[in-house]
């Protein structure tokens, strides 16, 4: 898993280096198939249920499960959310980040800033005799104390040799709650955190998840692994 956790993240960080403005949400995705399939990985994400491409790749917003496209060319100012993962010798790495394209306005930048620390918030509480619930309650206080509100449709999930296991991990929740955490479980921690309304809609595409009120979304998520010596995170370099 830390093999396949260290190629999601250095695909992340490849299509992280490329967002730009003039830049089309396709080409991303072709970085980070190339760097996927150079590690002798494959995408976690093409084909899965049918998903049509390597990354999700969400802009403003747009919250999760985005389509790359040809004619999606990012904008300056724009908040890009990136989602990938890779699956190597049977296991599986998830991890999504949210980018700038070119200088985010401070309201963009302030709810993209929260949405990474809600994250660590949350691996912080990804500890053996605790419960998913500590993870929960932790993103969510970080977040609703700043303002903004968690996504309650989408959620974190456990992660291994599928991209989807139990238990699930909700980004709102009870501390004290939720399945016992034990040595040896793997998470994929996700918040997914609005500017407006926790409200969100699908879009026609069948993919492509947008906040109801046409506000910012960010998205920031790493593989965790519960250790008896506390948190691991898989998905990094
Ligand atoms: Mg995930």
């Amino acid at each position: 898993m830390r093999e396949a956790g260290r190629i999601s993240a250095e695909a992340l960080k490849a299509v992280g280096e490329a967002v730009r403005p003039g830049v089309t949400t396709f080409e991303l995705d072709r970085i980070a198939h190339a760097c996927i399939t150079k590690h002798g990985a494959s995408s976690a994400f093409l084909n899965y249920n049918g998903f049509p491409a390597t990354a999700c790749v969400s802009i403003n917003d747009e919250v999760i499960h985005g389509i790359p496209g040809r004619n999606r060319v990012l904008k300056e100012g724009d908040l890009v959310s990136v989602d990938l993962g890779a699956v190597y010798r049977g296991y599986v790495g998830d991890n999504a980040a949210t980018f700038a394209a070119g200088e985010l306005s401070p309201e963009a930048k302030r709810l993209n800033d929260t949405t990474r620390e809600s994250l660590f918030e949350g691996i912080k509480m990804a500890v053996a005799g605790g419960r998913v619930g500590d993870i929960s309650e932790a993103i969510q206080r970080y977040c609703e104390e700043r303002g903004y509100s968690v996504v309650r449709d989408y959620t974190g999930h456990g992660v291994g040799r599928k991209m989807h296991e139990d238990p699930c991990v909700p980004n709102f929740g009870t501390a004290g709650r939720g399945v016992r955490l034990m040595p040896g479980m793997v998470l994929a921690i996700e918040p997914m955190i609005n500017g407006g309304t926790c409200a969100v809609k699908v879009m026609p595409d069948g993919w492509t998840v947008k906040t109801r009120d046409g506000k910012l979304s960010a998205h920031f998520e790493h593989t965790v692994a519960i250790t008896a010596d506390g948190p691991k995170i898989m998905t990094l370099l």
